[in-house]
């Protein structure tokens, strides 16, 4: 197998510790926890490193900016439907404006349960940690 496939991760990773599954909040790439005499700790390949806290301030934060970017693009592909719409309609495009318009109706309901999920998820956060 070739250098950074598969086989050039498992040479990477630190001996005797777990990848977690959960991503770095700063470089996105591949976690480790580490069980040290700083209490539980996580690094990245690279090295980016969290303490228990800082960890889960950090990954809260990314958590908030990634659904702020998924409830913001939602509404602004309500608001490119409802403009092609407006376009349609008035070129007598009057099947794909209606279309459109239903497109755009469902994404916004889209981007309000987003937020709900998301005020959901920082109440929840807001009360958990060590
Ligand atoms: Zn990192």
């Amino acid at each position: 197998m070739g250098a950074g496939g598969p086989a050039g991760d498992r040479a990477s990773r630190p001996a005797g510790e777990a990848a977690t599954g959960i991503t770095c909040p700063t470089c996105g790439g591949a976690i480790w926890d580490e069980h040290g005499e700083k209490g539980l700790a996580f690094h990245c390949r690279i090295g980016h490193s969290f303490l228990l806290g800082a960890m889960l301030a950090n990954h809260a934060a990314k958590h908030r900016e990634t659904l702020a970017t998924a409830i913001r693009y939602t509404a602004e592909a309500a608001a490119l439907k409802r403009l092609i719409a407006s376009w349609a309609w008035t070129h007598e495009h009057s099947l794909a404006a209606a279309r459109l318009d239903e497109e755009a109706d469902m994404l916004d309901r889209t981007a309000r349960e987003l937020e709900r999920v998301a005020g959901t998820a920082f109440a929840l956060g807001a009360s958990s940690g060590p």
